[in-house]
Formats: structure tokens, sequence, C-alpha cells
């Protein structure tokens, strides 16, 4: 009887060794790959310019393989995992330990199916690519243990790069995979998953810059921070999600905050946000627009508006018209200002880059 592995699939190469492993001793495999709402791949796609065309990099990778992959919004539920974390935050707003249970129970879905769907469709067991000490909270030796039983999978999680470090899974007992052809990988280093990728014939995989996800980013986690503070809870919506992944953000008060992108893609994805936020844009030359979380008094549009001249391309005029919108996109204000020249943008303004 050939058995079946659900994969949490990130899109990176260790995920894509583990996959590939239980290929080879004979394993049916799906890959399952969630949508936080924090994930930097979807962002990059979708918004910056330079990474337009690339594909989505779990699809990439089972495509690679030759394998089914489940695309699962876990972004509501993931509220809770990152506002209350039981075991914490990593270096940044980041709930790893938590976050990795609770990945783990959403692919443990699958192996439930048994009860529920056809018994052929139901997985025997879950697979994950962690290598044990490879990120200071959640891949330790210590924490694997508690990654298996607090998600309620215990033995039937295995982690075919490290398991000979680890006491033998269910399905190496049963001798569903064989123990020996599984690996013992060790440490931060790279270099043993990477000769394994080239042993398999592997030579092409994803290399995500800054990880996969923005809660290790310590700007994404200021953005964050200072949001909850300013609204005074600690709460989040997918928007305010995605909004923190776009631009600089500015906070030259307490009571306003000014959102400028960086680059063409940005202010597009801005765009659609106008219909939410107050919004400015210099009225007679080429630049961002900039929305504006919070009210404004007269003193505060006045700064505003020679913030936002600041990064249009009359930053150099003596005087600038800026324009005022409502969430209607009506021109709602006129502004002649002089640009503020970039020494008098405060360090402080800056939450997160
Ligand atoms: S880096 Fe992000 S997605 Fe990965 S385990 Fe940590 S919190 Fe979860």
């Amino acid at each position: 009887m050939r058995r079946k592995a659900i994969v949490l699939l990130s899109g990176g190469l260790d995920s894509m060794l583990a996959a590939r492993l239980m290929q080879d001793q004979g394993i049916d495999v799906e890959g399952v790959n969630f949508y936080t709402g924090f994930c930097i791949e979807n962002h990059t796609q979708a918004i910056r310019g330079q990474n337009r065309g690339r594909r989505h990099q779990a699809l990439w990778v089972a495509d690679r393989l030759g394998i089914p992959l489940h695309i699962v919004d876990i972004s509501e539920a993931y509220k809770k995992i990152l506002l209350e974390p039981r075991y914490g935050y990593g270096t940044a707003l980041n709930p790893c330990l938590d976050c990795k249970i609770f990945m783990v129970q959403q692919a443990a879905l699958f192996l439930e199916k048994a009860d529920t769907v056809a018994q052929e469709q139901a997985a025997d067991f879950i697979v994950t690519g962690e290598v044990i000490g490879q990120r200071m909270k959640s891949q330790l030796k210590r924490t694997m243990p508690i990654i298996a039983r607090e998600s309620g999978v215990h033995d039937r999680l295995l982690r075919p790069l490290c398991a000979q470090l680890l006491e033998p899974t269910l399905p190496e007992r049963l001798g569903w995979v064989d123990r020996n052809k599984l690996y013992g990988f060790n440490g931060r280093s790279r270099q043993p998953q990477i000769e394994l990728a080239r042993s398999l014939g592997l030579e092409e995989w994803a290399q995500p810059a800054g990880g996969c996800c923005f809660l290790t980013d310590p700007h994404y986690a200021r953005k964050l921070s200072d949001l909850w503070q300013s609204r005074g809870q600690r709460d989040y919506s997918l928007d305010d999600a995605l909004l923190l992944k776009v631009g600089r953000h500015l906070r030259p008060r307490p009571h306003f905050k000014m959102i400028i992108p960086r680059e063409e893609g940005e202010n597009r994805f801005l765009e659609g946000f106008r219909h939410r936020f107050l919004s400015l844009q210099s009225l007679e030359h080429p630049g961002p627009l900039a929305l504006v979380d919070g009210a404004l008094n007269p003193e505060d549009q006045y700064l505003a508006a020679r913030i936002l001249a600041r990064y249009s391309q009359g930053r150099n005029e003596n005087t600038l018209r800026v324009g005022f919108f409502d969430t209607k996109k009506s021109l709602a204000l006129t502004l002649d200002v002089i640009p503020l020249p970039a020494n008098e943008v405060e360090e402080s303004w800056h939450v997160g880059r």
C-alpha cells in the first residue's frame, strides 16, 4: 500500500528537499502552503516592480517536483497566533514556535480526512523541512518535540533533514520510510542542504532574500508596534498587514502617519487604498501620492504637504502646489508650500522603511 505525506512547502530549499526525499522513498507527496498575510513572496510578486513575472515559489517548487499543492489562507485564524503567542516572539515580532505548531496543526487536517473523506484521499503523515539549530527559537532540538506534541500530530511528524538526530517517528518505525536514508543535519550552515540538492540533481531553488516572512523584519515589526500603539489596541486587519509592507511610513506627529511609496509599483498599490484614506499629491510635478492615517489640523496639513513636496520631482522649486483628496478622490484642499529640505525630515518620524 502506498503511503501519502503532506509536506509543508514554503518554496525554499529545505522543504523542497524534504519533499523530494519522500518521493525518492516511494511516498506519494502533496504540498501545502499557508498564507498568513505576512508572506514576503506574495508581496514581492504583487507589488514590487523588480519581481513582477516571478512565479509563486511554492507553486514553482510543486511544479518542479510534480506534486499537487494546496494553498491555504489562514490569515484570519493566524491573528490569534500573532497577537497572543504562547511561546513569545523571536528577534522581531515573529511568533515562530507558535506559528509552526499552528501550521502543523492545520496540515493535520489532511490526516483527519481519513474520517470524513474517502480513505485514499487522506494523508498518513506530515513532513517539514526543519533542520535542528537553523532558527534560534523554533528549530531547536528541544522545541521540535513541542511542535509535534502541541500540534497533536505527535509521531506522525517527520523531519527528513534532521530525523536521525530525533526519536524515530511512526513512518520510520512502521517501515513506511527508511530511516537510514534520512539525514542528521544540524546548524545554521546551508552547505549540507546545497550538497544534497546537487546530489539529487536539483540545480535551481529559491533563495528568498530576507527570509519568507515580514514578521522577522525589524522595520516591519516597528511599523506593526506603531500601529498598535497609535490605535491603543493590539489588533490588525489584513489590509493593515498589507499596508505595512508598502512604502515609507512617517509619523511626524503622534496623531497622524503618512505612507509614501518608494517606487512605481507601490504607488499603484496605494492608489487602491485612496477610498479609505485622505491622500495628497503634487498638482504640478510628477511624484508619489501619500496616504494619511489620522486627522489633520491646519498646521498638520501644511507640514504633511511640505513632506509630500519633498518626495516630488519639484522638491527643488521655491513653492509647490499640493492637493488634498478626500476618500472619493475629490480635491478637497490646495496648499502652496515650501518643500521640506531633506535634513528637516526628522529621523524619529520614520516608523519603518
Ligand atoms: S518566520 Fe514567519 S512564517 Fe516562518 S515560522 Fe516564523 S513566524 Fe512563521
